[in-house]
């Protein structure tokens, strides 16, 4: 890895599992790889928790070493340059034994995983950070535990008076990415006819979809056309084969019929700088410098 980033478009992804990155925003990574952006992917969990068929499991000593393989398979589909993991473990949802982990991203103070994101930050100088939305998503506690790590090190990378080996840095612009609420209306819709209770969706039935609803809603201030690479996230989509296959998860059936239609467009909330209202943007590097030797990759 060259930290030497200062003439080209960087972007800097902070999720928390393998699988945030292809399930929400894989279009809009692929597309801005080929495009020629440096993606970089933090992840703060390799994924350890959760229901995975033991057949998955063969050559492997862990879930979390399964996890970790399927998401380096869809890092290289979607032309990541560099996965970063935090180390962290899994949280699980909420009120299982696994919040109690001392490991657990949820049981680390936000200042200690915000310190690791600095650490990133300030090296590769991404002119663009994404991250998950304040409630991850669909309220998973991991998620929401790096969104605020994220935002409280998009603050602290810039901070001259926040020291660690590195040089302050500011990013230009800080996305949070959302989930349509028209997506998840038509899956609390469709589930009953599914026989899948909205109220425990998802693979390991642990997703309350229809409490979502009840959410505020998080304004949308750009949205990317994925169109183009649609088969690429389908490719990138399938390495994740332990997370597929049941609970509105399936590849086939009217929920990923769904998950298709309304992937063609990926959407994000910008939450700085903070836009004016009714900001409508098709790309996440729109307004940031460009230098001449980073024009070719410009989008
Ligand atoms: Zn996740």
């Amino acid at each position: 890895m060259n930290p030497d980033n200062s003439n080209s478009l960087i972007m800097l992804v902070c999720l928390a599992h393998p699988d945030d990155e292809t399930f929400g925003m894989g279009g809009t990574l692929a597309l801005y790889a080929r495009r020629g952006v440096q993606i970089h992917l933090v992840c703060a969990t390799r994924g350890d928790v959760g229901d995975v068929d033991p057949q998955l499991l063969k050559g492997f000593n862990s879930i979390a070493e399964r996890r970790e393989s399927e998401l380096r398979c869809a890092a290289q589909i979607l032309g990541l340059v560099d996965v970063h993991f935090l180390g962290y473990r899994d949280s699980g949802m909420p009120g299982t034994p696994d919040n109690q982990h001392p490991n657990a991203l949820v049981a680390q103070p936000v200042d200690e995983v915000a310190a690791k994101v600095v650490h990133f930050m300030r090296l590769l100088k991404p002119q663009v950070v994404v991250t998950s939305d304040p409630i991850g998503g669909y309220k998973h506690p991991d998620h929401i535990a790096i969104h605020k790590a994220t935002v409280r090190a998009f603050e602290l990378s810039a901070d001259p008076s926040y020291q660690n080996d590195l040089l302050p840095f500011k990013p230009d612009k800080l996305y949070y990415q959302t989930m349509p609420k028209q997506f998840i209306r038509w899956a609390v819709r469709l589930a009953p006819l599914l026989r899948m209770d909205p109220h425990h969706f998802g693979r390991n039935g642990d997703i309350d979809l229809a409490s979502l609803l009840e959410e505020g809603d998080f304004p949308i201030h750009a949205r990317i056309d994925c169109r183009s690479v649609r088969q690429v996230r389908d490719e990138a989509t399938a390495c994740h084969s332990s997370q597929l296959g049941g609970g509105g998860m399936s590849q086939r059936g009217p929920v990923a019929f769904l998950r298709r239609y309304f992937g063609l467009t990926e959407t994000f909330m910008r939450a700085y700088p903070i836009p004016e209202n009714g900001l409508h943007e098709k790309d996440l590097f729109e307004g940031v410098r460009v230098t001449e030797a980073t024009s070719q990759a410009s989008v």
